[in-house]
């Protein structure tokens, strides 16, 4: 497929590019495409790049690539998602989440933080135990059986 490179100059070239190519083998520094920075280790399908796209060359910033360089390094190659907590804290040789302490069996917790602690505030999982609870109750917590048949109600 063709794909369309254009520079800061307004130049336009284009390439000759299969889908599967990296984004980083095209041999530019860095290129936006729909308004979002493209990862140089993705390739072009996974980016959402098609034949007849035009990809924009931009100068290499640092952080978020919109101006501002402040944005922090997301420790996306050293930390993965966690299994109990879901952030990207997972320390993937380690094996250990620096946010939550999984596989620890106790959450780890400082109580540091209000803003923390309304995240992880009681009803704010699935409530996988708690949410079936009243209806088994009132079934008798009845397993293996099946429901008895309802009876006729006494007609008025
Ligand atoms: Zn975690």
């Amino acid at each position: 497929m063709q794909v369309f490179v254009r520079t800061l100059s307004g130049a336009s070239a284009s390439l000759d590019a299969r889908p599967d190519d990296l984004v980083g083998g095209l041999g530019q520094e860095a290129l936006v495409f729909g308004g979002q920075d493209l990862d140089p280790a993705s390739t072009l399908a996974e980016c959402g790049v098609e034949d007849g796209s035009t990809l924009f060359a931009v100068a290499r910033l640092a952080g978020g690539g919109d101006g501002t360089p402040a944005m922090g390094k997301k420790h996306k190659k050293s930390h993965g998602l966690c299994p109990r907590c879901g952030k990207r804290s997972f320390h993937l040789q380690k094996k250990r989440c620096a946010a939550c302490g999984y596989p620890a069996a106790k959450i780890r917790s400082y109580e540091w933080s209000k803003k923390s602690k309304r995240r992880r505030a009681p009803g704010t999982g699935r409530m996988k135990h708690l949410k079936t609870m009243p209806r088994r109750f009132k079934n008798g917590f009845r397993s293996g059986t099946t429901a008895p048949a309802r009876k006729k109600t006494a007609a008025s």
